[in-house]
């Protein structure tokens, strides 16, 4: 099976002669105004492009939209013999001079570990960005990988409030905390941020903003790493990763990517997206499966009949079931992604989770008693998931 990946290059462009400076400005300039429904002159390609923003998104007047490049008008070369640049990009722009549209090509700056995504057949539409003075553009590359159709076991995920994910494998319920750092990093900014309002209010605000950026930063540094975390769980016992779609989560087809408009949240759909891209390198399947009920069921009778315990436990009034709450979680949406109903005791995962002949008891749970089964007995393939990627 194959997946495609998408992943955004950012290059910058570098030591522009005042001519293509100016150039830049002005096609940037009047795609602004295209877009909030003025008649500029600009690369044909891209004043459609102009048209397509303004009719789905209708910007709104004091935003600046960065200028879509249409993938078939624009080119990225490597050339090692150039002394001012080894990278040169080819931008389209509309010549004033010539009454038409045109092309230039300008000298940029490429990150080393990106320079193998930048084939022509990888390119799609990508964008002209100006930010704090400079100039760059966002190149975004799709390329097809493999991964694997089967797999040993499965590798629940559960995107929680207390942990950034809580991750269990379906087969003998083994669980991991991740990324309780983001919770920190994110409690120390609000009380930095609480203190900054109280000065004054323009200082502040621009404060506030640096702020944003560092604990943004922050965090989606974390987020890289408990995706990393997850992905060598999973490679250990060659498990598919699922995980529970949040609510607000939705995926956007244009976007080709997690999209969640509930931005003050926890940043759920950049972690499904961080994991998905990267699952999907590593040759693993990643699955999000409807988180519906996930919360309030409990794992091992299937009985809705629960309650919400002190520090994160759950409790189930008809097993007696006294288990992690997100862990109890990961366990449903895990016996989700295996296409079973998760009403109905795990033992009864199909193929996925034989009788139980043993007992174990785990450890850190207060005695709990569950079956045990060996990953051999999961044989999941994943014709049995529903990938809605
Ligand atoms: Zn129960």
């Amino acid at each position: 099976m194959h997946r495609e990946v998408t992943t955004t290059v950012r290059v910058k462009l570098h030591s522009l002669t005042e001519r293509k400076a100016r150039l830049i400005e002005r096609e940037y300039t009047a795609f602004q105004d295209a877009v909030h429904g003025g008649d500029a002159s600009l690369y044909s390609a891209t004043k459609q492009q102009a048209g397509k923003v303004r009719s789905n998104k209708n910007p709104r007047e004091d935003t600046d939209q960065p200028v879509v490049l249409r993938n078939d008008c624009i080119t990225i070369e490597h050339d090692e013999d150039t002394v001012l640049s080894s990278w040169w990009f080819k931008l389209p722009i509309y010549n004033p001079k010539r009454e038409r549209g045109d092309s230039i090509w300008v000298p940029v700056h490429v990150p080393e570990k990106d320079t193998h995504l930048l084939t022509d057949e990888y390119i799609r539409d990508s964008e002209l960005v100006h930010r704090d003075g400079e100039w760059y553009v966002h190149l975004v590359c799709k390329r097809s990988v493999a991964v694997a159709d089967e797999y040993d076991d499965v590798l629940a995920v559960d995107m929680g409030a207390k942990w950034i994910a809580v991750s269990t494998f379906l087969s003998d319920r083994d669980t991991q905390f991740h990324g309780a750092e983001v919770r920190r990093v994110r409690e120390h900014y609000k009380q930095l941020r609480k203190s900054i309002g109280k000065a004054k209010v323009r200082q502040g605000a621009q404060v506030i903003e640096r702020i944003g950026d560092k604990e943004s930063w922050t965090v989606e540094h974390e987020l890289h790493q408990v995706a990393n975390e997850l992905i060598a769980r999973a490679r250990e016992r060659n498990a598919v990763i699922v995980f529970g779609d949040m609510t607000g989560l939705r995926f956007d087809n244009d976007e080709g990517r997690y999209v969640n408009d509930k931005t003050h949240k926890m940043p759920y759909a950049k972690l499904a997206n961080i994991l998905t891209y990267k699952s999907h390198l590593d040759g693993r399947e990643c699955i999000p499966v409807s988180e519906y009920d996930t919360s309030v069921t409990c794992w091992r009778c299937g009985s809705q009949n629960t309650s919400r315990g002190a520090q994160g436990r759950v409790e189930c009034c008809d097993c007696g079931l006294d288990d992690n709450a997100d862990k109890n979680g990961a366990s449903n949406i895990g016996k989700r992604a295996v296409g079973k109903d998760i009403q109905s005791p795990l033992s009864t995962v199909g193929a996925a989770v034989a009788q139980p002949e043993t007992q174990v008891v785990l450890d850190g749970t207060s005695g709990e008693m569950e079956p045990a089964n060996s990953p051999k007995d999961v044989g999941l393939t994943l014709s049995e998931g529903s990938p809605r990627l």
